[in-house]
């Protein structure tokens, strides 16, 4: 009698815990919380990911080595090629020492690849780490090194002139 008694109480119990089982799956999110977007917003995300697409192209290796190609003699700075008599390599491939300084302020300048093809002569940016007073010494020793070479180039140019004759 004691045992059967003890199963009755048993069952009571589990049909309680059905039932607040029930109670909790009632309680859940509305379906039409579904994400759903405007037409615009489908064309602006397309339009994104035609952008992402071309930007992946654009970054491709391919299309980098395509760019990083010397328009005037064809080598691929990319992989490190120059033309020594080439004006558009301009003795460097993509980076090179500061031109300021002669890179011995340790600075690497890199190339301006649009200038460059542009303008057909090597374009380079970037920013010599030496204080802007000794900058300016070595600018003026430049400018005075192309002005010395130009005259002896104006020279040669007149001695031939004088021999032709
Ligand atoms: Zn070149
Ligand atoms: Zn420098």
């Amino acid at each position: 009698m004691d045992h059967d008694e003890a199963m009755q109480i048993e069952e009571d119990a589990d049909c309680s815990h059905d039932s607040g089982c029930m109670l909790e799956e009632s309680v859940g999110a509305p379906p039409f919380f579904a994400v759903q977007i405007s037409r615009e917003e489908f064309q602006r995300q397309a339009k994104e990911h035609t952008k992402e697409a071309l930007q992946r192209l654009v970054g491709s290796l391919e299309f980098k080595q395509m760019q990083e190609t010397c328009k005037t003699c064809n080598v691929c700075w990319s992989l490190e090629h120059i033309s020594l008599e080439c004006a558009e390599c301009g003795g460097f491939a993509i980076q090179r020492p500061c031109p300021i300084c002669s890179g011995r302020c340790g600075q690497l300048w890199t190339r301006d690849i649009d200038m460059s093809h542009a303008m057909r002569t090597a374009h380079w940016q970037g920013d010599c780490g030496l204080p802007k007073e000794q900058q300016q010494v070595y600018l003026y020793r430049a400018m005075m090194d192309d002005s010395e070479t130009a005259i002896s180039e104006a020279l040669k140019e007149l001695n031939t002139e004088n021999c032709d004759r």
